[in-house]
């Protein structure tokens, strides 16, 4: 299966795919995805909503401690770490870029607690840039689709980046999250529904 058949399926199967984090600015983006590692996207927005009420910028965010942080997003788990990446850093953007999400990989990479699947998500979301994240789903998927034959995530993006043309890697990020959680799942994937059945190697 070529590549543009893989694609034209993953069309067919998710033609119009969204980020299914709820933020308002590219800072709130940035605190979603923090909080969306080993969580659930429904738990973090639930979430968000309430935090965002009143600390969705980086000046507001600051007012809070680190135990007042805890608190508020205690039920998205690892919420220590959590709260101690998202005040450190909130306290960079503000030294470093005046408050601004830089639409830059490395600035954000320079970022405290912003790694690099963090960093491509805000750089294909909020500036629809081109760029692919590879969270579970991502590199599940890929594996199963042999896009990729790696459990390392940098390598993974590397062989989606080498298959893929660069215009279509911010599209095809969402459809294979997409495609990981709602049919190609962990535990029982419903391969009834897959296109990709004679390319997977389950
Ligand atoms: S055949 Fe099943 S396991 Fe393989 S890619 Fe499709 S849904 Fe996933």
């Amino acid at each position: 299966m070529k590549e543009a058949e893989i694609r034209g399926e993953l069309d067919r199967l998710f033609p119009d795919p969204k980020c299914e984090l709820e933020y308002e600015n590219s800072y709130q983006l940035l605190v979603a995805v923090i909080l969306s590692a080993q969580c659930t996207d429904k738990r973090v927005n639930i979430v968000t909503k309430e935090l965002f009420k009143n600390y969705g910028k980086p000046e507001k965010m600051m007012t809070l401690s680190q135990e007042e942080l805890e608190e508020k997003i205690h039920s998205c788990g690892f919420f220590r770490n959590k709260a101690k990446n998202i005040l450190s850093m909130t306290q960079d953007l503000l030294e470093k870029f005046d408050g601004q999400v830089p639409s830059d990989f490395e600035k954000l990479q320079s970022l405290a607690g912003v790694g690099r699947k963090t960093a491509n998500v805000v750089i294909a979301e909020a500036f629809k840039g081109d760029a692919i994240a590879v969270d579970t789903h991502v590199l599940r998927v890929s594996n199963r689709l042999q896009l990729a034959h790696t459990s390392d995530p940098n390598k993974c993006e590397e062989s989606l980046k080498a298959v893929f043309p660069s215009k279509s890697w911010g599209k095809l990020h969402l459809q294979l999250v997409h495609f990981g959680r709602y049919i190609c799942k962990a535990q029982k994937p419903e391969c009834d529904k897959c296109p990709f059945v004679q390319i997977c190697k389950k």
